[in-house]
C-alpha cells in the first residue's frame, strides 16, 4: 500500500458505535489522496518504511476534523455597544435607540463591500481553522436586502476557495423582517421567495435555507411557505427554533424532512418527538445561551430519551455568540444543558456532520471518508470539553494536507 500522509502510535477517537468515543489506543491511520485508507492498530500497519511523512502523535489523540454546523462568520463590525449596554441592565429598546441591536448590525451590513466582509471575516477563520474546524456552515441574514445578502453568500464562496475549510453556505434572509417591510412579514417573505432566493440559486451561492421561527420571529405558516419554495429548488432546510418561546418551530423543520432544529430553549415533548421521528438533529448553542442569560435550558432529556442527536455549534456572530472555539462550546454544552463528554464530542464531529447532510463523507474516523484530521494535545478526548477555554488543537488536517500547526512539527 501506499500513502501520502501516515499517522501513528496515537489514539484515534473514531467517534463510531463500537465502544466509547470509538476509542482505537495505539493507533494508526493512513492517507492517500485526501482520504482516509487505512486504519486499525498501529502494530499491524501495513508499511515498514513508508515514502511519505510520518508524524508520530504519541501521547495525542486524534479526530475527525471538526464540523460547525451554525455561523453567522460572515459579518462587520462588533456587538461591543451592546454588550457594554445588556451587562448594565439596558432593554432592547434602549440598545436599538443607542445604535445597537439588530436594526445597527443590518445598517453595519449593507453599508459594508464585499471586499470589507471578506477582510473582516478572514481572522475568524483563521481561528476556527487553529480550532480544529475544517467544515463550517456560513449564514447570510444580516443585510436583509438583495445586494448585501448576496454578498454574505459569495463571501461564503470565497473563503471556501481562498482557506482549507469546506463551507456550507445557508440563505437566512428569513432571520429578521427588513425595516422597510416593517409589519408586512408577508410581503417580507414573498419578496424572499420571488427575488432574492432564486438570485441566489441561479448565481450557484446557496447549500441550504434557513429562518427565524418564534413568537418574535417569523410564523410556521410563513417558514412553511418559504420551505416549500427551497424544496421547489431542491435546498434542504433548518431553523432558529424555539428559541424564546414554544412556536412548534421544531415541527415545520421536521415536516420538511429538514436538516436541523436550533436552539431550542423552549420546544416542547411533541416538538422533540416529531424531530426524532423526522430524523432532524438538534443544534444546541450555549453561546447565545450564556450571552443572553437564559435560564431555560433545552430539553436534552427528551432528545436523549427520544432519540434525537445533539450537535454543537459555536453560532459565531457578533451579538450573541463572539466565539470561534469549539472546545469551549463543549464545555457549556456539558455545563449548562448536561451533555456527557462523549456527546459534547460528538456535537462537534459525527453529529455537527450529520446536521450539513454530510455525514456519508465526514465526522467520524473510517476507511473510505475524507482525511479531514485533527491532532489535540490531549492524552484523551474527554479533556477537549473538560478545560475551561481551552484550546488543545495541535495540527489540523484538511483533506489529507497539513494546514496549521500549533507547535513544531514532530514530523519524521
Ligand atoms: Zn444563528
Amino acid at each position: 500500500m501506499s500513502f501520502d500522509l501516515i499517522i501513528r502510535n496515537t489514539t484515534l477517537a473514531c467517534m463510531t458505535d463500537a465502544q466509547p468515543y470509538g476509542l482505537l489506543e495505539r493507533g494508526a491511520l493512513g492517507v492517500k489522496d485526501g482520504k482516509i485508507v487505512w486504519l486499525g492498530p498501529d502494530q499491524d500497519f501495513p508499511v515498514e518504511f513508508p515514502a511519505c511523512p510520518v508524524i508520530d502523535a504519541s501521547g495525542m489523540v486524534v479526530t475527525a476534523g471538526l464540523v460547525d454546523c451554525h455561523s453567522h462568520v460572515v459579518h462587520v463590525g462588533d456587538g461591543l455597544l451592546d454588550f457594554e449596554l445588556k451587562i448594565t441592565g439596558a432593554t432592547r429598546d434602549e440598545i436599538a435607540a443607542a445604535g445597537g441591536g439588530v436594526g445597527g448590525l443590518v445598517a453595519r451590513s449593507r453599508a459594508a463591500s464585499e471586499e470589507q466582509l471578506y477582510c473582516e471575516t478572514v481572522p475568524r477563520i483563521k481561528a476556527m481553522i487553529a480550532s480544529g474546524i475544517t467544515t463550517l456552515e456560513s449564514k447570510s441574514g444580516l443585510g436583509l436586502d438583495l445586494a448585501s445578502e448576496l454578498n454574505v453568500m459569495r463571501v461564503s464562496r470565497a473563503l471556501a476557495r481562498d482557506f482549507p475549510l469546506d463551507v456550507q453556505s445557508t440563505f437566512l434572509g428569513a432571520h429578521g423582517v427588513a425595516p422597510e417591510y416593517k409589519d408586512r412579514a408577508d410581503d417580507y417573505i414573498d419578496f424572499l421567495i420571488e427575488r432574492i432566493l432564486p438570485a441566489a440559486v441561479q448565481q450557484g451561492l446557496v447549500d441550504a435555507v434557513d429562518g427565524f421561527c418564534d413568537s418574535i420571529g417569523f410564523s410556521p405558516a410563513q417558514m412553511t411557505r418559504l420551505f416549500e419554495a427551497a424544496s421547489s429548488h431542491g435546498l434542504p432546510v433548518k431553523l432558529h427554533a424555539d428559541q424564546y418561546t414554544d412556536a412548534g418551530a421544531g415541527q415545520v423543520v421536521a415536516r420538511f424532512n429538514g436538516l436541523s432544529a436550533d436552539h431550542l430553549e423552549y420546544a416542547s415533548k411533541a416538538t422533540i418527538a416529531a424531530m426524532a421521528e423526522a430524523g432532524v438533529v438538534a443544534g444546541l448553542l450555549p453561546g447565545a445561551n450564556w450571552m443572553l442569560r437564559e435560564t431555560q435550558m433545552p430539553p436534552v432529556h427528551w432528545m436523549r430519551e427520544l432519540g434525537v442527536e445533539m450537535a454543537l455549534a459555536t453560532n459565531n456572530n457578533p451579538i450573541s455568540s463572539p466565539v470561534t472555539m469549539p472546545t469551549m462550546m463543549m464545555n457549556m454544552g456539558c455545563v449548562r444543558f448536561g451533555l456527557t463528554a462523549e456527546e459534547a464530542v460528538a456535537a462537534f464531529t459525527r453529529v455537527g456532520a450529520k446536521a450539513l447532510g454530510m455525514a456519508a463523507d465526514r465526522g467520524t474516523l473510517e476507511v473510505g471518508k475524507v482525511a479531514d484530521l485533527v491532532i489535540w494535545d490531549v492524552t484523551h478526548p474527554g479533556e477537549l470539553p473538560y478545560r475551561i477555554a481551552h484550546n488543545p488543537c495541535h495540527t489540523t488536517i484538511k483533506a489529507g494536507a497539513v494546514c496549521y500547526q500549533a507547535a513544531p512539527t514532530r514530523l519524521q
